[in-house]
This record gives C-alpha cells, structure tokens and sequence, in this order.
C-alpha cells in the first residue's frame, strides 16, 4: 500500500484503552428512576431537567463534579438509555460499546417497582462492559421495603445501596464509593500532548488514523472485537509521544442514523474537550463547506489550538489547477471570520505532508506556552490601544490600566479598565488580533478578560 511506503519511517503506535485526563461516571437506568436527580445531586447544576415524563432528555448530558478535591465527570445517558425501544437499543453493540468509554456505571432502579426485567437487562448490559459498577436502588423511603429487595438485586453479586434521593438518604454512600474508585484512576494520567481529529464524514479521518498507526489498527479492533472508536490512539513520532482520539469507525458499526447522530456528535464534542489541540481534518476536493463551519466554532467555543488539514491533496493536485491557492481563496470565503486558521495540505492516502502536519503541531505547541513578561506586554498594550479608538461606556471613555498575562494555556490575558462593561467583544477582537501579529501566534485562541480596576 503506498501509505505505508511513504510513511514516515519513526512513527510507532500503540492503542491505550484508558487514557483521559478524568474518571468518568456514567449513570444509567430506565426512565424516571432518578437518573437526573443524581446527575444534579453531583455536579450541582440544574442541567438536566428533573422530569415525570420519560423522555425528556434526549441528549447524553456531561459535567464535571468534585469530590473531597479529586475532579471527575459525570454523565448522564438518558438520551441514550430512554429510547422507547428501550431493551432492544440497550443490547445494542454499540451501548456498551459507549459505556466501555466510560470508567464507573451506576446503575439506578426504582425500589418500589422492585426488580423489573429492564432492570435485569441494564444490569446485564453494566456487566458486560466490565467497568466496576454500582446499583442504587432508589425511591426507598423506609429500611423495611429496601430489605425485601435486597436479596434480588444482591444476586447480581455486584456493590449495592438503597437511597431515596428526594430524602437525599443513601448520598454519602454513594459518593464514598465514587471516591474509593476515584483513588484507583488517580495515578493513571498520561502525560502526552492530546490530539482530536474531528471532521465531518469522508473526508478522511480514519484514512489518516490508518496512515498514522498502520496496520496495527485493524489489528488491535479484530483483537479486542470492538469498533476501534472508543480506542485513544499512543504514537510517537520523532520520539514525541502523542495521544490520538479518534472519532472515526463508529459509523460503520452503527445501525441506527439516530444512535449514530447521538453518539458521534458526542465523541467529537468529548474529543474537542479533551484534546490539548484539534485536526479539523476537510475535503480539499470538495472544498470547505458550512458543516466544517460548524466544527470550527464548536472548536474555537472550547478555546482549542486549531490545525486544519487539508486532505485528499493528492486528488486536488490532480484534478484542480492552482489547487492551493484555489483552496485557500475558498476558505477564505466560507470560513471569513476566521482568517488565521494555519493549515496543512496533506494526503492520507499517499502520506504527502505528513511531516508537515507534525512540524506544525510542534510550531503550535511551542506557542501555546508562550509567556511574555508584564514590560513587554505592556508596552506593547499602549501602543495598541492607542492604535484604535478608545472604547466608550456611557459618554465616557473607557480608561484601561494594564494587561496581564494568566497562567493558562494557550495563553490568556486580563486588562484592567475602569468600565469593563464598555470594553466589546469587537475590541476584544480586536486586542487578540494585535497580540497574535505582534507574537506571531496565529491559530492561537488568545482570551482577553477585561476587569475592574480604579487605578492603576
Ligand atoms: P472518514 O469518514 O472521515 O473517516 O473518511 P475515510 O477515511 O473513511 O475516507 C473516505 C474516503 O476518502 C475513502 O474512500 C478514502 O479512501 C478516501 N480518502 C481518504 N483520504 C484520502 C486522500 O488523501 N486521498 C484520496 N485520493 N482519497 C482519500
């Protein structure tokens, strides 16, 4: 195969299962057993909407949550565990396959319906993902009624409790035992620069994940019997060590367009969160389009370094005169907000642009550290605002102070005013603009805050 010949010669791979950067707790449960309530209980938002009807939800749900100090995520499967074709969807391959992604399962049933055969099912779709997991049963208003139950839901042989999480009974149990395993996933943190490769279908994800980590892919999903979708990719390339998140191969296990939509919006969503910087990978013979417009802001939402690869070059070389440039003028055009995306032209299929792309993310990554000292800045903030006119809050001008850098990364700032409310996103804009020109850091997604300040 000519991707493998023209492979660079130093990149190896190796799959990890379990590489994230949080434990994850996934809830589930047939409808209106309290899936929400707890959802709400740990992360303490009012995301998910506490219902009667089944079915409200529709989305999976996911938030972060903190424990005794150790961060996690929560989700919420409702959107996937309340079809109404429910049993049928829950024996589904690729269910378990996405609770497989996920660390701990609590499993909630309703006591005063003891156990129901959804519920033996649920249990039975837990178990398969070999993930520890936990049943509450819930709604369980006094010792008595939860003790003539016991017995049935303890043959599961599995970590039971009883609560009833109206009361809030049964909570500290439940978050003891989220902390006990949250201990065990404390130490396994990787340390390897993160990368999403998101795109819309086609244009050559999986491709390019192939041309990356050759054969041993197939192998490894033959091996595991799985979907390779849930697999986070390890290569190295020039000794660097990376972590690929795919978010390819679901769509060809998938049997229902609406699971498929469900699940794959959410796997980009989490590989985007999760990712130290995104490979929004595009169709160079198709062009840029609306829906990679779409990709692009999710990406830009979640403040992530950005790196567009343009694919299938080989084809455009061909097929289209002045390809780049052509490509660039439509870019341009689809993406104008945007002007300073960097980008890669590369070929997954023949591995032209490949050391490209990897010489880019280093450039990038450098740029993310970036750290200036507050002289530096500073002169370099008078100068700029005094480049613009003055931003206006009532009839007055806004006074700005200083700018100072964070310790985030990729970087951010805060200027201090005396009328933040008067400083507009435009300006804002405007400041990150001149701070990219002035560092060279294009394709960063510079933050500025503007904060109170009375003097300087
Ligand atoms: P995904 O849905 O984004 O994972 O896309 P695939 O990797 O399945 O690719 C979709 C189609 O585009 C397949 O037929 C690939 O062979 C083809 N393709 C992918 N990358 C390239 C490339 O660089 N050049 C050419 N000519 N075809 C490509």
């Amino acid at each position: 195969m000519s991707s493998k010949n023209n492979r660079s010669p130093e990149i190896t791979s190796e799959f990890t299962a379990a590489h994230r950067k949080q434990t994850r707790v996934a809830i589930i449960g047939r409808p209106n057993v309290g899936k929400s309530t707890l959802f709400n209980f740990l992360t303490e938002t009012r995301k998910a909407v506490v219902k009667d009807q089944p079915g409200v939800t529709r989305d999976i749900l996911i938030e972060p949550a903190e424990l005794w100090g150790n961060e996690y995520e929560v989700i919420d499967t409702g959107g996937l565990t309340e079809a109404s074709d429910l049993i049928s969807q829950l024996i589904r391959e690729q269910v378990v396959e996405f609770l497989k992604s996920v660390d701990l399962l609590i499993c909630v049933m309703d006591g005063r319906d003891g156990l129901i055969p959804e519920d033996s099912e649920i249990i039975r779709v837990a178990k398969e993902t070999a993930k520890p997991f936990l049943i509450v049963v819930n709604k369980v208003d006094s010792i008595m009624n939860f003790e003539s139950f016991k017995a049935e839901f303890y043959k599961f042989g599995q970590d039971v409790l009883s609560a009833s999480f109206e009361q809030r009974h049964g909570m500290s149990e439940i978050l003891e035992w989220i902390s006990e395993h949250l201990k065990k996933f404390k130490a396994q943190d990787l340390d390897a620069f993160t990368i999403a490769i998101v795109g819309k279908p086609n244009v050559g994800k999986s491709s390019l994940v192939n041309c990356l980590v050759g054969e041993k892919r197939v192998l490894v999903s033959e091996i595991a019997g799985t979907t390779v979708d849930t697999v986070d990719i390890k290569i190295e390339y020039d000794n660097k060590p990376y972590v690929l998140l795919d978010t390819a191969g679901l769509r060809r296990s998938a049997k229902r367009v609406e699971d498929v939509e469900i699940i794959s919006a959410f796997k980009s969503k989490d590989a985007i969160s999760r990712a130290d910087l995104v490979l929004l990978v595009v169709d160079g013979v198709q062009g840029p389009s609306n829906q990679d417009t779409k990709i692009l802001e999710q990406v830009i939402e979640e403040h992530k370094t950005l790196l567009m690869l343009v694919n299938k070059t080989d084809l455009g070389e061909e097929k289209i005169p002045a390809f780049r440039d052509w490509f660039k003028t439509q870019s341009d055009k689809i993406f104008h907000y945007y002007t300073d995306i960097p980008m890669v032209f590369v070929s997954a299929l023949t591995g032209q642009g490949i050391g490209d792309m990897f010489s880019k993310i280093e450039d990038l990554k450098t740029k993310m550290n970036f750290k200036v000292s507050t002289s530096e800045l500073n002169d370099f903030f008078m100068s700029a605002i005094r480049g613009a006119p003055s931003p206006v809050y009532n009839t007055e001008n806004v006074k700005f102070y200083y700018l100072t850098q964070t310790h985030q990364v990729p970087p951010a700032f805060i200027a201090f005013a005396n009328h933040p409310e008067g400083v507009s996103p435009q300006y804002r804009r405007y400041l990150a603009k001149r701070i990219k020109e002035n560092w060279h850091l294009e394709g960063l997604p510079i933050r500025i805050f503007v904060m109170k300040s009375r003097k300087r």
